[in-house]
Order: structure tokens, then sequence, then C-alpha cells
């Protein structure tokens, strides 16, 4: 028996926090409903929504303490404001289906709606919610996963990391389907998206063959999906097939390949690289030599300033460079339209102190944008911002865990 002191129960201040910043809306997907309005009578205003709990209020609550402490669990940063009816849904089963993660991108999802009407910025936010494959290559099917604002997908090579960034991808892009099309099995590759654009969409996408892509956008058939969902993608450059070495190219060509993006662009996203607070790179520069070549230097925290891209940073500071550009690209593309940024190469060479430093970096409020991050090697050293997912097994098989457990 709990008592009611052993609850970590939100202060008032905390609890009027939470609605302010949800503009006393609820903040579950697809909701959106107005938690205050008039009372009983001319002088009255009654209020419905409740702040509630992420990680729970008691040992034993839904979701549990998630290592926090009990001072922690009455933070503003473990609250979520809901109606009374999302409030008693989310606690059902112990809170099964509403994982932190899950409930913490519902809130930073909200919370940016609102930011925008506030605001006056006309765009719409727009959110990933899941993929549910029914039929695929590579993966144990039926297989599903839930997205958070940064989702880790963790596993071996060859465990469908890449195979997943290309599906998604083909919500709007058939091109990176139709590499997965078997000519002699049709429908092999089938699955669901649900989004929010900021209403729930269903999209279903079935592969039938290389130039055969059928969707059912909220069950009906579409030619296409006509989703505002842009993806920005960070790839490894594969050498050609004849070699195992990169064709020479100039900084610029490194880049401009790299996030697939005309070299006029990334030229006009540079001088945007390290204007954020939590940058860790700056003062990217073009450097025009006789040669006719184009460098690109750059100053990276902790290394002596002005190294050269592609000659004198290490891979783990060249990967920092790549990722901070492609924020810049993808924070610009958020303004208008619901952006995913997928960092879909291999970061071999992030230890565990990086790679959280990434991860905190692409969770901060300040990033308006989706982000899912291929890892290889193990670990995240403990960080609990991300929702980390293990691809592993030779059919692949598909759990979710809390970071903190690997
Ligand atoms: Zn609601």
């Amino acid at each position: 028996m709990t008592s009611k002191k052993s609850r970590a129960e939100f202060p008032a201040a905390v609890k009027v926090t939470s609605a302010k910043r949800a503009a006393y809306r609820c903040g579950f997907p697809d909701c959106d409903r107005a938690t205050t309005g008039p009372g009983a009578s001319g002088g009255q205003s009654v209020t419905t929504g409740i702040a509630a709990h992420i990680y729970s209020a008691t040992d034993d609550g839904p979701r549990g303490p998630g290592g926090f402490s009990f001072n922690e669990r009455q933070g503003i940063d473990n609250a979520i404001w809901l109606c009374a009816e999302h409030a008693s849904r989310i606690d059902k089963n112990n809170g099964v289906e509403f994982s932190a993660s899950t409930l913490q991108a519902y809130k930073r999802m909200h919370e940016e709606k609102i930011r925008r009407e506030r605001d006056g910025i006309g765009a719409k936010t727009g959110w990933i919610h899941s993929i549910s494959l029914d039929q695929a290559p590579i993966f144990r099917t039926p297989a599903e996963i839930e997205f958070g604002k940064v989702t880790v997908l963790h596993g071996d090579n060859d465990s469908g990391k890449t195979a997943l960034c290309d599906w998604l991808q083909g919500m709007s892009d058939p091109g990176t389907l139709c590499d997965w099309a078997d000519p002699k099995r049709p429908g092999s590759l089938s699955f669901e998206v649900i989004y929010l654009d900021p209403l729930k969409q269903k999209l279903r996408v079935r592969v039938q063959s290389r130039d055969e892509v059928e969707y059912f956008v909220n069950g009906e058939p579409a030619p296409f999906d006509p989703n505002p969902i842009r993806f920005v993608r960070l790839r490894d450059l594969q050498p050609s097939r004849f070699s195992d070495r990169l064709p020479p190219m100039t900084d610029l060509e490194f880049l401009s390949r790299t996030l697939s993006v005309n070299p006029a662009l990334v030229r006009n996203m540079m001088p945007l690289v390290g204007t954020q607070r939590t940058s860790t790179v700056a003062g990217l520069r073009l450097d025009y030599r006789q040669d006719g070549s184009i460098r690109v230097w750059t100053d990276v925290h902790g290394t002596s300033p002005g190294l050269s891209l592609q000659d004198q940073l290490s891979n783990t500071e060249r990967c920092r460079v790549l990722i901070e550009i492609a924020a810049v690209f993808a924070r610009y593309s958020a303004k208008r339209v619901p952006t995913v940024l997928l960092l879909d190469w291999a970061a071999k060479s992030f230890d565990n102190r990086w790679m959280s430093r990434v991860v905190e970096f692409l969770s901060t409020e300040e990033i308006p944008f989706q982000t899912i991050i291929e890892r290889v090697t193990n670990g995240l050293g403990g960080h609990s911002m991300a929702r980390v997912v293990t691809l592993y097994g030779s059919k692949t098989d598909v759990t979710v865990g809390p970071s903190s457990s690997l």
C-alpha cells in the first residue's frame, strides 16, 4: 500500500507551467482538446486537464521511476499535460502501451506546435510515430518500431538499420523502396507507417516490383502519399565496386555527396553552422586554392583551430562536422516542413561519450526535428534521452529497451 506521502506529486507551480506550455490543450496526438473554459457561473472557469506523470509518481506505478529521484519526478520535465481521458489511457495496463520516450516525444511535438501557433508560424509540425512491418526481408515479421524524438537503431552490420531508413524514406520517395523489391516474390515488402501531421495518418506501402509500389492512405488506395514529411539523410559514401577507395574529390564535393545536397546549398548553409548554443563546430569556411580545388576549413571544439576537413580532422571530428551541417539543413527545413534527419551511416568511430553528446545535441528543445541514428557498436553510455531500438539475430528481431540497460 502506497501512502499519499510517498507519491512524487507535482507542486502547483509545476502543474500550471505544464498546462501553460501546452496552451491548456491535451498533448496526446490527434486530441488537442481544450482543457480549460467557462465554469457554471459568469465568474468561474473550470480546468479539466491533468499534469500526468511520464515516469511514475510511485515506485510501482506505470512506467516505474525510470531511475529518477523523487525530486526529479516532481519536476516539469516529468509532466505531460493531457485531458482526463488520455491521462487515464496512458496509465492503463501499467503504462505498457505508452513508454516514457513516447510520451516525451508527444510532449515535445505538442509544445513545438504551440510554439509555432504562438509565434505566428503557419508551418505544420509532424512526427513519425511508428512503422509496422507485415512482410519484409531481413526482419522477423510482424514487427513494430515506435520512434522518439531521437531514436538510435542499434545492431550488428546487416541487421536492417539501413533498410529501415530506406523504407521510411520511401514514404515520399519510391526510389529508396524499389531496390528492395524481390522480383520472385511480389509484395515481400509491406509495411504501415503511422505519422502525425499533426493529425494521425496511416500510410500502408506495398512494394510489388522495382517499378510498382502501392500506397494506401488511411485505408484508401492512393497514387502516392502527399505527406509533408521531408527526410534529410547523411550517408556513408560507398567506394565503387572496382576499388576499395573513394575517388578523389574536393572537400565541397565530399560534403555535397555525403549530404545529397547541391554544392551551392552546402555553401549557403555553411555560415549557419556553429550558431547554436550546443554546437561544438564553428568557423566553417572555404579556401580556394591556386590549383582550382576548394578546401573546407573548420574549428572543432577540443582541437586546434583551422583544420582541413578531409586531411586533418579525425574520422570522429569529420562525422561531427557532417552531423552539424545536416542538422542545420534539417532545422532550416523544419521551419516549414516536418523533417526527419536520418543519420544513416556507421558512426563506428564514436565512443560512448561522443555518441552521448550527439544524442544530447539532437534532443535539445531548440532542435525542431526528429532524428534516427544508426549505431553499430555497443552502448550509449547510459544515455536516457534517446529511444533505443535493438536489432539482432540472423532474421532480425526487434527489441525496444531503455538505453540504461545497454
Ligand atoms: Zn486528450
